[in-house]
Formats: C-alpha cells, structure tokens, sequence
C-alpha cells in the first residue's frame, strides 16, 4: 500500500490535476494505493480571504461568485481535455458548498467574527472538491475509487484549527471500515474529526499531515508527498536559484528542516511516519521521473555535515528581563505557561546564562495577544521593578542550519556567524538545539536572502558571485571589461559568476544587477546621462540582495578615493590601481583599513606598485612573517625606466623621451613622469606597507629633469623646451661611464626615509640591467640581505596592469578559491 499526496500546487489547473489523476492510475495499476488531495490551487487563501473579507465589510459576495466560477473554469477545462468526465459529484459539492459559504458568510457578516469551528468548516471546502473531481477523472480511466470522509475516520484532539491526530484511535476506525479492495481510497486532506463529530482542521498546510497518518493508519510501504518541485533542497529554490536537490534526509533533519521553514513539507508530517518507520518520498508531480527526495531513518549518502538552511520570516523576538529573573523560580514556566494558554506560539528560546533575561520568538500576529498576556501575568513583577518593560524586537527572521553530521563536526557554528558577518548580518540571537542537528540565529528579516546565500555559497561550495562595477574605463577599466567579458565563461565552468553590474566613466553610470550584457559596452556608455554615486549604488545592491559587490576604481580620481571607506562600510570590497587613497593622509590610510577590517571587505590594491608584478602581496607575506624591511630600493616607473635605458644607449634626453611618448609609455603628459611624482606615491605606498608613517611631504624627490628646469607651458611647449635639459643629463652620464656605471631614477628606503632620485649604478647593483620599461625593486630585510629579494619585470601596460587587477578582484573571494 502507497499513500500518495497531492499539494494544491499540483491541482492548480486542469493540465495539473490531469497529470495527478495519471500518477494515481498508473499507481493503482501496480499495487494498492490510497489518495489524500489538498484544495486546488490557491483555494483556501481565497477562502481565508472571504472570512476576513465578510468580518471586515460584512459581505463577501463578489469572492464567493469568483471562487465559484474557478472551481467551474477548473472543471469546464478538464472536460475540453476529457469529455466524459462526469461532472455531477463535482457541481453538486460546489454548490453545495457554496450556498453553506453563503449561510456562513451572512453570519460571519452579522457578528463581524468568525468562530473557529465556523472558520475550519470554511477553509477546508477545497480539499472536498478535489476529491469529487479527482474521483469522476479516475471513473474515465475505469478506476473505481472510494472516498474517505476524515470526519469520520481520523480521530483528533486540540483546537478547531490546529487539531492533532490520535493514530491508534484512527487505525481501529479503519480496521472497523476498511477501504473497499481494488479501489483508490480519496481522502481530503487538511481535517479530521474531534470527539463530538465535528470537523476540524489539522494547520494551514496541513494536508501533508493527513496523509502521513493516512499511512501511518494503513502501515503502509510508502508515503508520496507529490508537489511542484523535484524534492527537498539544500535551500529554498525560490531564494537561491542553485539550490542543490537533496537525495535522502533523515526523519529528524526532515523535521529539524521543515519546522525551521521548509514549506515543502509540513513539520507535523514527520512524527507519524518516524513511528512506524515509513519512508516519505517527495516528488515532483511536473516531473515523475526525477528521483526525488528519500526521507527515511538513515541520513543517507549524501554525506553532509549540514543538509540545508532554512529560514522563518515575519516573527517577533520577545525579551523578559530584570533584576527579578535570577534565580527566581518557576520564572520561564510562567512565562512559557501563559504563552501557551493565550494560544501564542513559541518558535524559537534563548536565555543568557545570567539567567537575566528569556527571549523567544513568536510569529509576528500574536504580538499583541503575547504583550497584553506578559503584562498581565507580571503585573506585580513590573509595577516593583523586578521585571523590566517587555522589549517586543519586530521584523525579525530565523536562519538555521540542519544536519545530523552536525554533531561530529567542529567549526559550523563559527563558519556560520562568519558568514552572516560577511555581509553585514547583524545577529540578534541565537540558539542551538541539544540535539545539535540544528544550529539557529535570528536575524533582521531584511537581511534573509543576503544570509542564506553567503551560507549556500560558503557551506556547500556551491556558485561564488562576484558583481563588479568598474569606475573608469578608459585604459586599464576597458581593458577589465574585455578580460572579464574574455574569461567570464571558462570562470564559470569553475563555478564562480563574475558579473559586471556597473560600468561608470566621468559622463555617468550604467548599472544592471543582473550584469550588463558585455558585447557592445562601449556603445552602451555613450549616451548614459545618470550620474555616478555612491548612493545609487548602495540602492542597487541592497535592493537586489548583492553579497558580494566589487568597486573597481580604475579613475586617477580623488574624488572616488575619498569615498572608499563609505564604499567599504556600505559592504563593497575596493579594487583600485588608482594611487590616490593609499598616499592621501596617514589618518585616512588607517581610516580605511578599519573600515575594511569592520566591514569584513577587502581593500585591494597589488597594481598601485609595479602593475602586474605581486609587490604588495609579497612585502605583507614578509612582514607577516615577522620580516622587518630594513632597506628597499626599486625602478618604481615604467616610463623612467625606459627613458634612462635609452640615456645607456646614448640617446639624449630630448630624444629618448619623444620615443617614450611616442610609444605610449609615457603618461600623455611625460611631465607627470618626469616630475617623479608618480614614483614618490608608490614609494611611500611601500614605505607604510613596511609600517614606516609618512605623509606624502615627508617623500624628498628630485625631479628626474635639471634643477630649476622650466617645465612650465603646454606639453608641445614643454616637449620644445626639453632638449636644454639634455646637455645636463649628457654630462651626467659621462660621469657615470666614467665610473662603470649607469643613470637610474630610483625610489628608495633607507633609515626610515624615502627619496626619490636619479642614482649612479654598478654593475653590482639589481637596477643596472634594467631598462626597457622593466620594473624592479629590491628588498633588503633582516632574512634577505647581503642579498635582496628582487622582484622584476614589466610594471607597467594596460594589459598587465588590468590582468593583476582582475586578480585583486577574484581574490576578494578569499578563501573560498582555496586561496
Ligand atoms: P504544495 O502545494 O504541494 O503543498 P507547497 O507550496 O506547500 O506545495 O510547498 C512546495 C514549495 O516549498 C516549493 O515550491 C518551494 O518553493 C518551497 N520550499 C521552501 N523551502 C524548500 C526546500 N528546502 N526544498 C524544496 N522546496 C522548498
Ligand atoms: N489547503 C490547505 C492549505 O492551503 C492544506 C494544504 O494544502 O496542505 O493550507
Ligand atoms: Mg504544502
């Protein structure tokens, strides 16, 4: 015997129910099966609706009419598919009820309130339709059916509206009036029978649970919940579209999962089935063939430590505290006690271990009903001070996580606060279950989709997003793009999504939290006239639930490196070649880390020294490894290193820098070059990294011209002008042939000073050979010396320069690329 279950999901229109009413048959055909069917569709919100409707405005006429005709669409659309559908059972239930709906209706309208017996036999009008529908399509198919009033049959106990199941009591019912052979037994789903015969209902979504006692009744081999999506997932699939399908759960995961949010399944459906040891099977009623999801008494060979997240919205956190609460007896049984006899629910419990204070979680509704209950149980408490005023915490949600591999291992607990720090998820509670299979923090309900994707991307290893807006896409920023456009595919088959989100130049910004299409971003930035702002971007990510955002600065810009610490404590990692922040005040330098450190972001900045080549990274390894720089000195320009190569060759200044602009080493003005500059940011940008304190004044650079040289003018002036530099530059080199050595314009780092020069060099020196636009910086620290650590190479270009920014970018990701 199978039990099989049909959620209103898979009943919702006529090719659904069709498609439910073959699984029946074919089922039927092989073994002896019986049906418990929810309402079709959305019927019981209509119906919910229709109470508060007529408790409001005292009539509800247009929803019943409403109802009624998609009840008649639903058949009306069966019959176009098979004709000889019968129809008679089917129109006589509905009109049936609705002219009860009607009489109800009248004295729901008269009363403006609905009693709960009232209520249950209202709400669960759907579930008896179903059946008569379900029973006429099997008759076509000639399978005979007998339907199973639960009135009668299923025994219940408790309120109107939350009944629960007597199984032993309902068995003997079913032992007394067995189900006919060869017929499909049809239950509604959603109610039962109390002692006096009247209907109740078992909680909204509670046809699960009918047909877990179904099976538990018939002991039967199997219980199918049939739904609309494969099985159950590691998270909500409408939340995290990457949501793994879970092969099998244990009963308690399934419970722990369902309870704490998974509205695939009921949390009471679990009991009934775990008693008497029936595998549930959840499948898709869409899909037949998926395998689905086993729920049984082992865990299965998934093998995870944690099976899924959950999360509960539209709660309310209670706190009780005072001076009264410790050590007073009897405190939370009070608390708990009048909860329970006011009808309000508790979800969630945490106590401080000053025994100062209980929270708890109720569903946001009984908010009112919990206050005016606490206050009149604690009056005494509250007028002598030993209580504290009620503190009511709204909009509050729950995030859990579940597994039975839990229990065995460390550091769950420690991933999950840290992932919600991730992205800014303040944590209000938490709470852990002794039976360690789940693990639960109350957050702010805002904050839901941010936290449950941070944990499925850091939990199960699942996509890593990376939404990059890049600002400035002139060289290096269009280059990115390209790269990123170029790469973005192969990255993906590696299961990280990088997405370009943002794309601003000094005209405006375009934006698409989904990522722009890349193929003609160029054309797209053209005509932009929205102007680029931190607050636009804020808006964007907040409302589209980004968790992990990249600014890339690609700008020369101060003005955007003035706003990287609002970029980092809005939850942006930075990305930046742009020298501009890192050589600003010391005060803002530290400014920045700490906002990056609170922030839990990433400040990355490899390509502001030596584009390309991993400077930064390298000098921090050291330092971190308790290295001290004691000297440094280092071809810090491109552009410089170039032009004096060509002074070795014996070109003249004039000459050599002509070359330099002309193929495009120089900065378009060389000026910005030659006025060393450049050289002293990233000097000092090395000089803090090795934890000297220096303002940008404190650098002594001399200019890489002659004293005193004119450099006033346009470029073109300016350039006219050079060559009465060149006499001067001539003679320096002479010298220094003279001397078997070479011009070099260094930066350099001795006794915790920077200087900025043009240097002679032997041929002993690291920076002698080295011309052609190369970088190279030499490192003399207490484990590197007599001889450096010499890092050389291309240290400058658009290609280089974008690709080591591409870098920064991926390893914002951290440790979750395993590196
Ligand atoms: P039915 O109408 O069949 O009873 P429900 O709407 O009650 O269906 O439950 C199925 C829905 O549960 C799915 O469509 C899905 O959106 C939601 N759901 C939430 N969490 C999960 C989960 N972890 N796994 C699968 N589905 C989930
Ligand atoms: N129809 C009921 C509801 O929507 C019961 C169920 O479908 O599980 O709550
Ligand atoms: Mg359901």
């Amino acid at each position: 015997m199978r039990v099989l279950k049909f959620g209103g999901s898979s009943l919702a229109n006529a090719e659904r129910f069709l498609r439910a009413t073959d699984i029946v048959a074919n089922n039927a055909k092989q073994e002896e099966v019986a049906v418990v069917l929810s309402a079709p569709g959305k019927t019981t919100n209509k119906l919910v609706a229709i109470i508060e409707h007529a408790m409001r405005y005292g009539e509800a006429e247009l929803q019943i009419e409403q109802l009624e005709a998609d009840l008649q669409t639903l058949l009306s659309d069966v019959q176009a598919v098979l004709p000889n559908v019968d129809g008679e059972g089917f129109d006589k239930q509905v009109k049936l009820s609705m002219s009860k709906l009607r009489d109800f209706v009248q004295g729901i309208s008269l009363l403006s309130m609905c009693p709960d017996n009232v209520n249950a036999r209202i709400i669960s009008i759907g579930e008896r339709v179903s059946v008569q529908l379900m029973k006429a399509i099997l008759h076509t198919k000639n399978q005979n059916s007998h339907l199973i009033d639960p009135v009668e049959y299923l025994v219940a106990k408790g309120p109107y509206l939350e009944a629960l199941v007597d199984v032993d009591a309902s068995t003997q019912r079913f032992n007394a009036m067995p189900i006919p052979k060869q017929h499909v037994g049809l239950m509604p789903g959603f109610t039962a029978g109390n002692e006096l015969g009247e209907l109740v209902c078992l909680g909204r979504n509670g046809s699960d649970y009918s047909a877990a006692i179904l099976a538990a009744c018939l002991r039967a081999d199997c219980c199918e919940i049939w739904t609309d999506v494969d099985g159950v997932y590691n998270c909500d699939p409408r939340i995290v579209p990457d949501a793994h399908l879970l092969k099998s759960l244990s009963y308690q995961e399934a419970m722990e999962l369902s309870y704490f949010g998974a509205s695939v399944m009921h949390p009471k459906t679990i009991a009934p089935i775990a008693q008497f040891q029936i595998p549930c099977l959840i499948k898709n009623s869409s899909n037949p063939q998926g395998v689905g999801t086993l729920i049984g008494q082992d865990t299965g060979e998934d093998n995870l430590a944690i099976k899924g997240i959950t999360t509960l919205d539209n709660l309310t956190m209670v706190n009780v505290s005072g001076p009264g609460m410790k050590g007073m007896v009897g405190m939370a049984g009070r608390i708990f006690g009048t909860m329970s006899s006011h009808g309000v629910s508790i979800v969630l419990i945490t106590q401080s271990s000053s025994e100062y204070s209980i929270s708890f979680c109720i569903e946001a509704d009984y908010k009112q009903r919990a206050q005016a209950a606490l206050t009149d149980e604690f009056e005494l408490e509250l007028k002598d001070g030993l209580l504290e005023q009620v503190e009511f915490v709204d909009d509050v949600a729950i995030i859990s996580l579940v597994g039975d591999g839990m229990r065995t291992s460390c550091g769950v607990a420690s991933q999950f606060f840290t992932s919600l720090a991730e992205v800014h998820v303040n944590i209000v509670a938490i709470a852990q279950g002794s039976s360690e299979r789940a693990i639960s923090a109350v957050i702010p309900e805002n904050k839901i989709s941010e936290a449950i994707k941070t944990c499925h991307e850091n939990f199960f290893n699942a996509k890593h997003y990376l939404d990059v807006f890049v600002v400035g896409v002139g060289g290096v920023g269009g280059e990115l793009v390209d790269q990123i456009q170029r790469q973005q595919g192969k990255l993906a088959q590696k299961d990280t999504i990088i997405r370009v989100c943002g794309l601003a130049n000094s005209k405006g910004v375009v934006l698409d939290s989904a990522g722009l299409p890349l193929d003609n971003w160029r054309e797209r930035l053209q005509d932009v006239t929205e102007p680029f702002s931190l607050e636009r971007l804020t808006a964007l990510v907040e409302r589209n639930h980004i968790i992990n955002p990249v600014l890339v600065d690609c700008t020369s810009s101060e003005v955007i490196a003035d706003q990287y610490v609002e970029f980092l404590s809005a939850g942006f990692h930075v990305v930046t070649p742009n020298k501009k922040a890192n050589t600003a005040s010391m005060q803002y330098y530290h400014q920045l880390r700490e906002a990056a450190r609170k922030s839990r972001r990433k400040l990355m900045y490899e390509t502001t020294v030596g584009a390309g080549l991993p400077v930064i990274e390298n000098l921090q390894n050291l330092i971190a490894a308790g290295d001290e720089l004691e000297q440094f000195n280092g071809i810090l320009s491109g552009s410089l290193s170039f032009i004096f190569g060509k002074l070795d060759e014996g070109y003249t200044l004039s000459q050599a820098t002509e070359l330099a602009k002309e193929k495009g080493f120089t900065e378009p003005d060389p000026r910005d070059d030659l006025s060393g500059m450049d050289v002293a940011r990233k000097l000092l940008i090395l000089a803090r990294e090795a934890g000297l304190s220096l303002e940008l004044s404190d650098v002594i650079v001399e200019q890489a011209l002659p004293p005193g040289f004119d450099d006033s003018g346009d470029v073109d002036d300016f350039m006219a002008r050079l060559p009465q530099a060149d006499a001067y530059f001539a003679d320096l080199c002479e010298k220094a042939r003279a001397e078997g050595k070479v011009l070099r314009y260094i930066g350099e780092i001795a006794n915790n000073k920077c200087h900025v020069r043009i240097a002679l060099v032997d041929e002993n020196d690291p920076m002698y050979k080295v011309k052609e636009g190369e970088n190279a910086l030499a490192f003399y620290s207490r484990y590197y010396q007599p001889i450096p650590l010499v890092l050389r190479g291309y240290g400058a270009g658009t290609e280089v320069t974008a690709a080591g920014v591409f870098s920064d970018v991926m390893r914002t990701l951290g440790w979750k690329l395993g590196v």
